[in-house]
């Protein structure tokens, strides 16, 4: 009988490609994917650790797997991911019941590791740089994706003082460029039309390895055919470059929006930060990227709270939301992280304040968002279909080229980029109609 699993992933895009590896290298192991928790014989939590609150939410969920694992003789419990590096050995100490706890290197090492957790042995995979076939292992994909994810990098060696990223992914290591294109045909091949190069600083791509630079490898992915759309996640505002830049106005499968994390508009918090830019050398490289691609559209990660953050600081990070108008951004209270320098910076800012500012940051950003929204009404924007509406009432959804997610009706169009029309705005969604 074939056996089956379910992964919860937490986290960001990394954790969510790195589960449909884990579901690909299961499937070759003859399991299944359970389509609910009860269902399955094995849980994979594919866990985050970048804010403490992540943390608790993976400890919460684990305690509930303890009863579940007692309900049915023979299942399993792992525990993947970025928790699961830090805590290793740990981890096991605080949730015995966990079978398997393997680490953001050991993916590929999963169908052994399960094979002998059924035999009742145990495992705590967590060495670094261990797992040599991580990249061979293609992401599962259904059929009919549009749009797909692929990694072009791991690790980072940025060292952010509040960042948990390089302790627990690694060094950064770049994949040569001769697999990710290799990749990016065979998605195009399965019907694939946008592809998401991910990355935890894309423009730092190949530095180390001397593979091509990422903008080289832009050029080359916008010559696959049928690739309409390309889009990268993260980019490094220090790293973006001049070249990278004027692509923007050669190459129209380049989408038109870039997620450019700001952090904070204060660049005495940026300093203490170690981001590596300033202020203005960060508007200078969006006012670039204007004038490369009139129209382009922003988004940004905001952290407020940083250790000795004045109220002075604050209102620069605002500052500079006004001036960049953002179409959307993820904001986070600062939450010191084991082992990096922010946690040992002390001045912290009462939590109290740095929760008011985190909702007037946030309220800035809605009424920035709605407003870019409620512009749209009446536009007609080309759609790249990704599936049934949420609420299945027979719409589709998809995105446009500045990433807005648009719910709209059918007309009987084919294939899966179409021209909708906007009738109307959400607040964080459009709704249309498509075009006959
Ligand atoms: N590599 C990306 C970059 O440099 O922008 C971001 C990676 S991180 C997974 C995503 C976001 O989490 C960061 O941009 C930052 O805003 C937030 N973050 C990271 N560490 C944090 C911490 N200790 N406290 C609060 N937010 C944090
Ligand atoms: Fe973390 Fe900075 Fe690396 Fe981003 S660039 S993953 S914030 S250390």
């Amino acid at each position: 009988m074939r056996r089956s699993v379910f992964i919860k992933t937490f986290g960001c895009q990394m954790n969510a490609v790195d589960s449909a590896r884990m579901l690909s290298l299961l499937s070759a192991a003859e399991y299944r994917s359970a389509p609910s928790l009860e269902e399955a014989d094995l849980v994979l939590l594919n866990t985050c650790s970048i804010r403490e609150k992540a943390d608790q939410k993976i400890f919460s969920e684990l305690g509930k797997l303890r009863r579940w694992k007692q309900r049915r003789e023979g299942r399993l419990v792992g525990v993947g991911g970025c928790l699961a590096q830090q805590a290793g050995e740990t981890l096991r100490e605080r949730a015995p019941h966990v079978d398997i706890v393997f680490g953001t290197h050991n993916i590929a090492r999963l169908p052994e590791l399960v094979r002998k957790a059924r035999e009742r042995n145990p495992s705590v995979a967590v060495e670094m740089g261990g797992d040599t076939g991580h990249w061979e292992v293609a992401p599962y994909l259904p059929d009919g994706t549009s749009s797909a994810m692929v990694t072009i990098m791991q690790g980072c060696d940025n060292f952010c003082a509040y960042c948990i990223v390089p302790l627990v992914r690694g060094p950064e290591v770049s994949r040569p460029a001769a697999d990710i294109l290799g990749e990016t045909r065979t998605l195009a091949d399965r019907g694939v039309r946008e592809v998401v190069l991910l990355g935890q600083n894309v423009n730092s791509y190949g530095k180390k390895e001397r593979e091509i630079p990422f903008h080289e490898l832009l050029r080359r992915i916008s010559a696959i055919e049928g690739i309409a759309r390309i889009r990268f996640i993260t980019s490094h505002p220090r790293d973006l470059d001049e070249r990278t830049i004027g692509l923007f106005s050669e190459i129209g499968a380049l989408c038109p929006h870039v997620h450019l994390p700001l952090q904070s508009g204060s660049d005495r918090v940026l300093s203490a930060m170690g981001r590596g830019y300033t202020r203005s050398e960060y508007l200078s490289k969006v006012d670039a990227l204007r004038s490369a691609r009139p129209g382009i559209r922003f988004s940004s990660d905001f952290i407020v709270g940083f250790p000795g953050e004045t109220e002075e600081d604050f209102l620069a990070t605002l500052d500079v939301m006004e001036a960049v108008r953002f179409d959307s951004s993820f904001s986070f209270r600062f939450s010191p992280r084991p082992g990096t320098r922010a946690a040992d910076m002390g001045n912290p800012v009462d939590p109290g304040i740095s929760g008011e500012r985190l909702r007037r940051l946030q309220s800035l950003q809605d009424r920035h968002s709605r407003q870019q929204l409620s512009g749209m009404a009446g536009k007609t924007v080309e759609v790249l279909v990704e599936g049934e509406s949420a609420r299945g009432d027979g719409r589709l959804c998809g995105r446009t080229p500045c990433n807005k997610m648009v719910n709209f009706v059918p007309a009987g169009g084919e294939g899966p980029l179409r021209n909708i029309l906007v009738t109307s705005a959400g607040a964080h969604s459009l709704v249309g109609e498509e075009r006959g």
